[in-house]
């Protein structure tokens, strides 16, 4: 068995010894579309030429400086790419090496700048039930998943409360509407400000699009304008973790921009550099730096890697790239196409309890029982037969447990590159149905 320590202790993983546009390659030599780009993260595929050439030339020129002590300029480039033009507000960027690491840094940077202002007594955020922000003790206390949360619960933090995300499927009563189940929702957040006191919080924190835990969910209309509204009312930050959803994921380079609202606080990593290297990071509001600057001047915070040389030449081709092909309406497009494609294949499954998403970033939701949505058994792991049945089928895609709060069904994420053709959408929705099938056929 191998010497590296791997999610299961029991049993080693293919290797992947080659990636090319949307395929990856193992030992076979058999070719298998990245349906998922991992954890939605090669949004460019595998191997592009201008991201590797980005990434040697960065690697002949500088490949370290600390940054206590010089700047470098691909890290400038990149945050005048991200937010040169201020989008939303947002005017400054800060670079690390991982979501996680994104969303301690939001966490402390939320925190120290209402010191800053004089606000000392704010030391509470509130987040959400089935979240995600990360596997880090800091981002761990504010996600709100109980199967990842269980072993370290004495460790977490107390600042930390949740309340519950935006979950249609499941949580909107039969004799509830939208709009009321909404109204619910952003009254069940104002009465936590309440229970706090509404000056002692920080900041509300939320993925835009639910990830990994919900699998793709997606906010009802006029969601995050309540959310962005209480906020406001109270004086406490919004932080937005788009660490999957964001650069391009949903269609908009932003994901918030479909929400009519915009963060103090955003939190960016799988596709801002596509893979190719480990970054991520937070792009802040330009009256957080502001209330910086009149203050101490200095984020106490900091690590070794980051704004890294070569990760920031990386992500910045990236992000040339899908710009300059103008790949985000081929996000849209194939978007399109690909929820029309799960429609038609699941619509009528019997199996299959939801399907949502938003640009190139699908779910389906597979139940035991459609009508009343009983869950599949968890020890029958759904969700890794999905995954195997699907590999053996040439397709990876990112699959999640129904043990994450005993509620939810098995899910499936399919979050192919931006780069992908109808035809590949095609072979990933066949490949999809017939690995599902195959894989429910197994459970009995
Ligand atoms: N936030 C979200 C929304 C995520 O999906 C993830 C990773 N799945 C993280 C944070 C943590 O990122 P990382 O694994 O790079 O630390």
């Amino acid at each position: 068995m191998s010497h590296l320590i791997h999610r299961s202790l029991r049993q080693d993983p293919p290797l992947a010894l080659r990636g090319e546009g949307i395929h990856l390659y193992g030992e076979d030599g058999r070719a298998i579309i990245d349906g998922s780009g991992g954890a939605a993260v090669a949004c460019l595929g595998h191997g592009h030429p201008r991201v590797v050439a980005a990434i040697k030339a960065q690697l002949d020129s500088l490949a370290y400086a600390h940054t206590a002590l010089f700047s470098c300029e691909s890290a400038e480039r990149l945050a005048d790419v991200l937010v040169g033009h201020a989008p939303g507000g947002l005017t400054h960027a800060w670079f690390c090496s991982s979501g996680s690491e994104g969303n301690e840094a939001a966490i402390k940077l939320a925190r120290q700048y209402f010191l800053e202002i004089g606000e000392p007594q704010r030391t509470r955020f509130i987040a959400r039930r089935q979240s995600y922000h990360g596997n880090t003790l800091g981002a761990l206390s504010a996600g709100g998943n109980a199967m990842r949360r269980a072993p370290y619960a004495p460790l977490l933090s107390p600042a930390f409360s949740h309340v519950s995300p935006c979950y249609p499927y499941r949580d909107r009563r039969d004799d509830e509407s939208d709009a009321q189940y909404v109204a619910r929702l952003l009254a069940e957040l104002e009465a936590e400000f309440q229970r706090l006191g509404p000056d002692t919080v920080i900041a509300f924190m939320a993925e835009t699009v639910v990830g990994a835990t919900l699998g793709c969910a997606t906010a009802l209309p006029g969601y995050f304008e309540g959310v962005r509204a209480i906020c406001d009312r109270h004086g406490a930050l919004l932080i937005l973790d788009e660490v999957m959803s964001g650069m391009g994921r949903c269609g908009t380079l932003h994901a918030w921009e479909q929400e009519g609202i915009s963060p103090d606080i955003q939190i960016v990593a799988k596709g801002l550099g596509g893979g190719y290297q480990p970054i991520g990071g937070i792009l802040v509001h330009g009256r957080v730096i502001e209330g910086f600057r009149r203050g101490s001047g200095a984020f106490m915070h900091g690590h070794t890697y980051q704004a890294h040389p070569i990760a920031c030449a990386a992500a910045l081709a990236v992000q040339q790239v899908i710009a300059e092909e103008r790949l985000l309406d081929n996000v849209r497009a194939m978007g399109a196409l690909l929820e029309q494609r799960l429609v038609e294949r699941f619509g009528n499954h019997r199996h299959v309890g939801d399907i949502r998403g938003r640009g190139l970033f699908w779910a389906v939701e597979l139940v035991r029982d459609r009508a009343t949505k009983q869950v599949f058994d968890p020890a029958l792991k759904l969700n890794e037969r999905v995954k195997r049945e699907a590999h053996d089928r040439g397709l990876a895609c990112y699959p999640m447990g129904g043990t994450i709060d005993g509620r939810q069904g098995d899910h499936a994420i399919l979050a192919p590159p931006y780069i992908v053709t109808a035809a590949q959408v095609e072979a990933i929705v066949e490949r999809f149905g017939a690995a599902v099938d195959a894989a429910i056929a197994g459970c009995g």
